[in-house]
């Protein structure tokens, strides 16, 4: 039976969301902890957006080097031809795509304004895919934008010219989530079987289905006899009301009443990690968990009532479908409440040495190198306005070179790469 894959796009719907972001050193720690939990492939960023390149190639090379591992990291383009050379160019080691153009005759009347028609959307789709695989590309995927408005007939040429031009999956993007779990069934279903290939379910919440319509999906094209591909965020963090949610749909493709033990994932997912990635995303975009979230709010495995608590315990199946610790809660967690050392974009030495070496058990070579890496930590948290984790303190001290990488933002560039970037010393304002 075909199975069900995860690809998280927080590091590039999440992070495009109104008011929110993240730092570079927090984009990369997502995709270490998407990693350690098995997630098959994380959307990592935008290929051809200048303050994105020194992230994303040392992303890739964390990857080289077996530090992220086995998550695939593919970049988010347009199909547009030009865009495509520009992010060989500017990334040339990048190996997995994603080229997304608007398939919808709304937003095709809409947003091109008569400048482009179906005929256009279609040559400049399979142009891109093209020209993706002459530079180097090893998987390209095509994304419809407002598929679930797109007609269907119209929506299964597109994936037949992706396919033919060598595309390995079809995104259906629910852009506005217009989709119900009902309809995106029948469209999953439809799009596998006539297409004939892989189809991504991109679903967004705007009805509040994100996570239905994602799992409904997903159903309809194994049912069409192809793999399916969900698109999640953590914590669902994602343009207005946001995407699917990582944790809550790997939950629901686990532990639901017609999907647990009958559709299979992928790649194993270590639900174990959850709490630590949800608490992460929440404390680097700055966005509280909801007390209700499923799995990780703080409510999920609370119990008040009478009855309730009783019967939780008697037998915490009685009211929980799954366990706290199952989602890696229920240690007890420190919290300092009196004295306290913090790293930040002033710290110095001898406090840093303390939290690295008292609390985390870390240990420099000498003090040149505690030097160093404090220099790092200090950018890092000039760029993230806030104190690290001790993961990301941890990470800098192990990758020290690839952090510099992450941390160096030069915005003086002649837009292909920064082996281009000019001296900023060399430059000065024309007052
Ligand atoms: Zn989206």
């Amino acid at each position: 039976m075909p199975k069900i894959y995860i690809i998280d796009v927080t590091n590039r719907d999440g992070v495009q969301t109104a008011r929110l972001g993240l730092s570079k050193l927090e984009k990369t720690m997502v995709n270490m902890y998407l990693s350690e939990m098995g997630v098959f492939q994380s959307e990592f960023g935008f290929p051809t957006t200048k303050h994105e390149t020194n992230y994303l190639r040392a992303n890739l090379r964390l990857a080289e080097l077996g530090v992220i591992t086995p998550l695939r990291l593919e970049g988010w383009l347009r199909a547009v031809t030009s865009d495509v050379e520009l992010a060989f160019k500017m990334v040339p080691e990048i190996k997995h795509v994603n080229l997304s153009i608007s398939t919808s005759d709304q937003m095709i009347n809409g947003k091109f304004k008569g400048k482009k028609t179906r005929k256009d959307v279609l040559n400049d789709m399979t142009a891109a895919v093209d020209t993706a695989y002459r530079l180097g590309a090893e998987t390209v995927g095509v994304n419809a934008e407002d598929a679930s408005r797109t007609d269907l007939e119209f929506l299964i040429e597109y994936g037949l010219a992706a396919r033919e031009h060598g595309a390995v999956r079809l995104r259906y993007c629910d852009t506005l989530g217009y989709d119900d779990p009902f309809s995106i069934y029948e469209t999953g279903r439809a799009l596998a079987e006539r297409v004939g290939m892989p189809i991504e379910l991109h679903c967004h919440g705007d009805l509040g289905m994100a996570v239905a319509t994602s799992i409904a999906g997903a159903r309809g094209v194994i049912d069409g006899g192809q793999d399916a591909y969900i698109n999640t965020t953590i914590n669902g963090i994602g343009e207005r009301a946001g995407n699917a949610d990582l944790i809550a749909t790997v939950l629901a493709l686990t532990k639901s009443k017609s999907f647990a033990g009958k559709y299979e994932l992928g790649s194993p997912i270590d639900m174990s990690k959850s709490w630590k990635i949800a608490k992460f995303a929440s404390y680097a975009f700055g966005v509280p968990i909801p007390i209700n979230q499923p799995g990780v709010g703080a409510n999920a495995f609370a119990h008040e009532s009478g009855i309730h608590a009783d019967g939780i315990l008697k037998d915490p199946h009685n009211y929980e479908l799954y366990g706290c610790e199952e989602l890696g809660r229920g240690d007890a967690e420190l919290v300092e409440t009196g004295r306290e050392i913090c790293a930040g974009e002033y710290s110095g030495i001898s406090g840093f040495s303390h939290i690295m070496s008292d609390r985390m058990a870390w240990h420099f070579k000498d003090k040149e190198e505690a030097q160093q890496v404090l220099e790092l930590v200090r950018y890092a948290n000039v760029l993230s306005h806030k104190p690290l984790v001790e993961e990301e303190l941890l990470f800098i001290a192990r990758y020290p070179h690839t952090a510099r990488r992450l941390l160096t933002l030069t915005p003086l560039g002649d837009g292909t790469g920064p082996d281009h970037i000019l001296n900023p010393l060399q430059q000065d304002d024309a007052l």
